[in-house]
């Protein structure tokens, strides 16, 4: 089955709920999806054995075929084309913006003169590598770059649903989150109880019921805050199913890249019953 692990905004302790699940489960795939700013390596150490650039298809324009209809133009839902002096009569210019492009291709299929082929821009790489049984895979994205969701489904393409599978979801609920979630068998949306969290946890709810996904809830540094997150929990019937309290020593854990579970090692079972409850909840077995 396929958990991933979300939030609706960062700093929730996303990525320490994810890992430190992982290694109480031990046997899992770990995709951190995250790539915007992957760090469960830094935790789960993993010894990387592979390593893939990853490129996104952008259109190129052979001006010597274009008549500057606009077609390309008129079909980009991403405003990536510009087509200056279109008259459709020759004489004018194509301008191609790379980091617009979603390299769906509409462009060069519907281009009549058959003017546009496709080049490879990098975006980001996937590496992944094993630690102790536990197959890990992450993406990078390349600093600067916008186009994170094509670099998403990579890391995704190595999910192995045979097996527990788990990902950590870039914060928020925007695309690249949407991406990294899409297709999983349940969601863990880690918050904490502030106005904050609230505001964000209902947005990523909202999100969750939209793609249809189970989903429930755990509270990391339970008692910081105030109860509106159980409050809203409750009213919304959404399982609440794990606190982790607000601990200077688990803060501390994770500054130093290591992990609740190696410094409480008591952790491990209540991360094992958060596993049982999120397979009975999602009907796995
Ligand atoms: S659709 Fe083709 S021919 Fe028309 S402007 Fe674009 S590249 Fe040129
Ligand atoms: S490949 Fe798609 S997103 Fe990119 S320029 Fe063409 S139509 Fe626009």
């Amino acid at each position: 089955m396929i958990i991933s692990v979300a939030s609706g905004k960062g700093g929730t302790g996303k990525t320490t709920i994810a890992v430190n699940l992982a290694l109480s489960l031990g046997d899992v795939q770990f995709l951190d999806c995250d790539v915007e700013e992957p760090n469960a390596h830094i935790f789960l150490k993993p010894c990387f054995t592979d390593k893939s650039t990853i490129f996104v298809p952008v259109p190129e324009i052979d001006e010597s075929k274009c008549t500057y209809c606009g077609k390309c133009r008129e079909v980009c839902a991403y405003n990536a084309v510009a087509v200056l002096g279109a008259t459709g009569a020759g004489g004018g210019s194509v301008l191609v913006f790379p980091h617009l492009c979603h390299g769906c291709g509409a462009c060069s299929i519907f281009c009549p003169e058959k003017a546009i082929k496709e080049t490879g821009r990098e975006i980001g790489v996937v590496e992944s590598g094993i630690k102790d049984g536990m197959e890990f895979v992450h993406g990078r994205l390349n600093v600067g770059e916008a186009m994170s969701p094509p670099l998403i489904r990579k890391v995704k393409e190595r999910a192995d649903s045979a097996r527990t599978v788990i990902i950590d979801a870039p914060p928020g609920t925007s695309c690249p989150v949407i991406t990294a979630v899409e297709g999983s068998d349940f969601c863990l949306l880690v918050t904490e109880p502030t106005p904050f969290g609230l505001n964000d946890l209902v947005l990523a709810a909202g999100m969750l019921r939209e793609l249809k996904i189970p989903f429930a809830v755990a509270v990391n540094r339970d008692g910081i805050g105030d109860g509106k997150v159980d409050d809203y929990c409750a009213g919304e019937k959404i399982p609440v199913l794990m606190r982790i309290p607000f601990s200077k020593e688990i803060a501390g854990a994770y500054s130093r890249g290591e992990t609740a579970v190696s410094l409480f090692p008591e952790l491990a079972g209540q991360f094992r019953d958060l596993f049982s409850r999120i397979k009975s909840l999602s009907g796995g077995s």
